[in-house]
């Protein structure tokens, strides 16, 4: 396709983004905005590693992977960035090798931290959009009210069982307060409700879509709407997202991030 050839990338990248120039609305320059897109992973479990693969695969220019814990064998069935010899490996450091065989030219930042209230700015600053790949509430409530207090969209997702969910976050349109309250007591836990990993897979890679779409300035993003999966039953729904008229985090506009339910730590 002519149309690549006279953007100043690496010939391996302009090959990569060649069939994404073919879809409608897509433009030389929304390629040019995701090959210089930041874009921050927080959590490297089964939604992290799937998303992860399709934004480095299509082009995603910095991926900055959070989390502070270590491959477990048990982590395996579902988080698909990880082969048996990372056992023990810390996972942005396993998922950073893993992507990069995937894409050399990929720019990457790696941090086996926590995400917390003394972290979450330097972390989380500088980046055009942030994926949710947490499993625990804490960090995710936070992460809502960081989000909307800087304006950075991003894009939540959670899997449980045979279920999965994801809602965008951005523009001042309803967050995640608005849609379950506080999340900081109500998070599920994989390991005893079981979960499916296609599940978690499929909901990785509607944010990998949703980013993408946000990235590149096409479609109609996930934003004010959660997309549902039942696999159970073997159905997709979309349902509108009201406003919470009194929410705390995105009601009276942007909230001190200091404000927050802190603390915590997060699983992969
Ligand atoms: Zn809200």
């Amino acid at each position: 396709m002519a149309a690549t050839a006279d953007l100043d990338w690496p010939l391996a990248d302009k090959e990569r983004v060649r069939r994404l120039l073919a879809l409608p609305g897509v433009r030389p320059h929304s390629l040019e905005r995701l090959l210089a897109a930041r874009v921050a992973v927080v959590g490297m479990g089964g939604l992290g590693c799937a998303a992860a693969l399709y934004l480095a695969g299509q082009g995603v220019g910095h991926l900055t992977l959070i989390d502070p814990d270590r491959v477990a064998a048990h982590n395996l069935g579902r988080q698909v960035l990880y082969a048996p010899e990372d056992v023990g490996r810390l996972k942005v450091e396993a998922a950073g090798s893993a992507l990069r065989r995937l894409r050399p030219e990929l720019s990457l930042s790696l941090w086996p931290h926590a995400l917390g209230p003394e972290n979450a700015d330097f972390l989380l600053a500088g980046h055009d959009l942030v994926l949710d790949g947490l499993d625990q509430g804490v960090p995710r409530d936070l992460l809502n009210r960081w989000a909307v207090a800087h304006g950075v969209p991003v894009v939540f997702a959670g899997a449980i069982g045979y279920e999965a969910q994801v809602l965008v976050v951005a523009g001042g349109q309803p967050c995640l307060f608005c849609l379950f309250g506080s999340v900081a007591d109500a998070a599920q836990d994989c390991a005893v409700e079981g979960v499916l990993g296609p599940v978690v897979g499929m909901a990785g890679m509607v944010q990998a879509q949703e980013a993408l779409k946000l990235l590149l300035g096409v479609g109609r993003p996930l934003i004010g709407r959660l997309w549902t999966w039942d696999a159970y039953a073997g159905r997709t729904r979309i349902l509108a997202v009201p406003p919470r008229p009194d929410c705390p985090v995105c009601a009276s506009g942007p909230v001190a991030v200091g404000q927050a339910r802190m603390g915590g730590q997060h699983r992969g």
